[in-house]
């Protein structure tokens, strides 16, 4: 059979998830994806309804078929993690089974195991407040939601200084690296399965925009990378395909930037 790939953090056709979806798509892979529980009533409708149905279409002109979508909160664990308020929003109570150990549970029902994760989800709350200023329930969450993978999307703003990306967000992506390296090496002796991340470089994803200065940060690699060019999200799903295929069988534990070489520039000209 083809591979099984597992995919979390979708809820629209902008973000460099569903870019993924599409390149592991078009390389044969089954897809399985993981929806955020707020966003899964819009998504499921939008697919429902063919709003995607000119971004699902794969270059030999079929259309990506999506096997399940499963409901996802990364931020819990088990059932009791889940605070009261939480699982009384409505938006939640229509849903089960969303924690990451339920989820893992339901696959491994539906499906027995998958062959490829991706990690593809963010979210800091206090994103616009600079560090100084972010509290710790605010940093504490975006840890909680933005590290921990297999393959996963990073941001350069966790080794160099990049003003704007507040909240923890930075402090959660030197966390995601780090992770990619210990866990490398960890699953890699247990399992023999790799684990590599993708620094990306800026994208006017859904998630993007709440940071508010996603333009200024596409103008500035337009005018300063190596490669003058925009960035699209096909090119991140593209490297993702590679890095998960045997093509990169001896590649783990890296830090892949696919970003037009921005983070080679020492200064802006
Ligand atoms: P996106 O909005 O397409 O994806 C983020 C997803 O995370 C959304 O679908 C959202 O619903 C989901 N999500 C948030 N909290 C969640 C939770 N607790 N449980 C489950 N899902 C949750 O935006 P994107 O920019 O494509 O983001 C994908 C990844 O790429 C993120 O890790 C992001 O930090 C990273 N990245 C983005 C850029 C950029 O410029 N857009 C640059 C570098 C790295």
């Amino acid at each position: 059979r083809g591979k099984r790939a597992f995919i979390a953090g979708i809820a629209d056709d902008n973000g460099y998830g569903w870019a993924i979806a599409k390149s592991l798509a078009a390389a044969g892979a089954e897809i399985l994806i993981g929806t955020w529980v707020p966003a899964l009533n819009i998504f499921e409708t939008n697919l429902r309804r063919g709003k995607f149905d000119e971004s699902r279409t794969l270059p030999d002109g079929s259309l990506m078929e999506i096997t399940k979508v499963y409901p996802l909160d990364a931020v819990y664990d088990n059932p009791e993690d889940v605070p009261e308020d939480v699982k009384m929003n409505k938006r939640y109570a229509g849903s089960s089974n969303w924690t990451v150990r339920e989820v893992a549970e339901s696959v491994k029902q539906d499906f027995g195991s998958i062959d490829i994760l991706v990690h593809s989800l963010a979210n800091g709350p206090e994103v616009s407040k600079p560090l100084l200023e972010t509290s710790r329930n605010g940093y504490l969450a975006a840890i909680s939601a933005s590290s921990g993978a297999s393959i996963s999307l990073t941001y350069i703003a966790s080794e160099r200084i990049i003003p704007g990306y507040g909240g923890g967000m930075s402090s959660a992506k030197a966390a995601l690296e780090s992770d990619t390296q210990v866990l490398a090496f960890e699953a890699g002796r247990k399992h023999k399965i790799r684990v590599n991340t993708i620094s990306a470089g800026p994208l006017g994803s859904r998630a993007a925009k709440a940071i508010g200065f996603i333009d200024m940060m596409i103008d500035y690699s337009l005018a300063n990378a190596p490669l003058q060019k925009e960035l699209s999200a096909d090119e991140v799903g593209n490297t993702a395909a590679f890095l998960v295929s045997p093509l990169a069988s001896a590649i783990t534990g890296a830090v892949v930037y696919v970003d037009n070489g921005l983070n080679a520039m020492g200064v802006g000209v």
